[in-house]
């Protein structure tokens, strides 16, 4: 009996034998063929936690999956790590704009820049170069679409702050075929509310600010189908999609039980989903940027609840690329944070708090899943920290991530993909 059909008859043996035992097979991807890396990649889904290091995965994990539990951002078969240091004259941590830069363009630089260099000159971006060399590209986020995370790979300007010249750029320049998130408030001028009414009770200080005219308008003007509502996100169909489902964030990062809420109208899966949809109609590829940004806000509030709630979306997600790349395996899957948040640690409960009130007062406790067991965390800072991010791949290339690398690692490897 050669092997080869030794495997065929096998297959269906070991199947039944495990339906047989009642196990549930969660995970249909064997060590062997997940992120083997021996085809060629087309594709890339490379995915931010941002504000998530170490601690945000391990409560996540506990949270979520439970003490012997994994989550499946933690079941990549490859795994690393990335330091964050910008190159920044005043600080030895990053923020979200420089470590997005070093990402998209593999240069380190100051905080607040936009895929600038540190003397403020403009550097090639993954996402332009990704539209150069014929793919489709996407961004899909729950902060603002023109946050500096997705910014960096689709535009440069000096400053983060300028998000209504990053969405024009988006619109005249880089032409991200998906766009989903939110930040209405940058796409509109002063004075028009759009599908997201100004100054809510929710959030009295949002408003549309914009200083580049209706951008909505011109981008169905480019071809753009707009949508601001879930129904019609999961209705659209157009080959180019701009969906913007809130003035800023989708979500109101607030400490807990101040008006802190969770509840995007169009979840990150749903939005992931949709974008791969929509993307995956190119045949010369695609690069799709995902990022879930209330983990970095709500460690930021030093708010735990809703940190581990974030994080269970980003996790869905995760799945949603997972998936894909599965049963598409010219894909690549990047999982990784931009900088820790919150200086956070996972501790027992039950014990006095050595640290203090305050900004670094304990938080929970928070039960485990499966178990009577819960634990602690512990912030010491409402600010980033500089320990080094994990980062989990699956695909091809992703044995490139074994190691510890700077951040700018994530440039080199994409760009093999993304630039060709
Ligand atoms: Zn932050």
């Amino acid at each position: 009996m050669t092997s080869r059909t030794t495997r065929r008859l096998l297959a269906p043996v070991v199947a039944g034998a495990v339906a047989a035992a009642g196990l549930t097979l969660v995970n249909p991807i064997t060590a062997a063929d997940a992120g083997a890396g021996k085809g060629r990649a087309r594709n890339v889904i490379f995915i931010n936690g941002d504000g998530m290091a170490a601690a945000q995965r391990e409560a996540a994990r506990l949270y979520h999956a439970g003490l012997d539990g994994q989550l499946t951002m933690d079941e990549l078969p490859v795994s690393g790590q990335l330091t964050t240091s910008p190159h920044d004259p005043k600080a030895p941590v990053t923020d979200s704009a420089a470590a997005a830069t070093a990402w998209a363009t593999g240069e380190k630089t100051y905080n607040g820049a936009i895929s600038v260099d540190t003397a403020g000159n403009p550097l090639p971006t993954l996402g332009a170069q990704a539209k150069a060399a014929g793919k489709a590209t996407g961004l899909v986020t729950t902060a603002q679409v023109t946050d500096a995370s997705p910014a960096a790979f689709f535009a440069n300007t000096a400053n983060r702050s300028a998000q209504d010249e990053i969405a024009r750029q988006y619109l005249e320049v880089t032409r991200p075929d998906v766009i989903l998130g939110g930040g209405e408030d940058w796409w509109l001028p002063a004075g028009s509310p759009g599908a997201y009414p100004d100054r809510t009770a929710a959030d009295p200080s949002e408003a549309s600010k914009g200083t580049k005219g209706d951008l909505i308008a011109e981008a169905r003007a480019k071809g753009y189908q707009y949508v601001s509502t879930a129904d019609q996100l999961q209705a659209a169909r157009g080959g180019r999609l701009l969906g913007l489902f809130a003035n800023e964030e989708l979500f109101q990062q607030r400490p807990e039980g101040e008006g802190d809420a969770y509840d995007p109208p169009a979840s990150l899966a749903t939005m992931t989903t949709k974008a791969l949809d929509t993307l995956s109609k190119n045949r010369k590829g695609f690069f799709l940027f995902v990022e879930e940004e209330g983990v970095d806000e709500f460690a930021h509030e030093n708010n735990g609840t809703r940190m581990l709630q974030a994080l269970g979306e980003l996790e869905k997600a995760v799945a949603v690329a997972r998936n894909y790349a599965a049963t598409h395996p010219d894909t690549l899957v990047v999982v990784t944070g931009d900088h820790e948040c919150g200086g956070l640690t996972v501790e027992d409960t039950g014990t006095a708090d050595e640290s203090g009130d305050g900004i670094s007062a304990e938080d929970g406790p928070f039960a485990i899943k499966g178990s009577n067991l819960s634990f602690n965390l512990d912030w010491t800072t409402s600010g980033h920290t500089g320990v080094d991010v994990p980062v989990t791949a699956y695909g091809p290339l992703a044995g490139e991530f074994t190691g510890k690398h700077p951040n700018t690692h994530v440039h080199d490897v994409l760009a093999r993909v993304l630039t060709r």
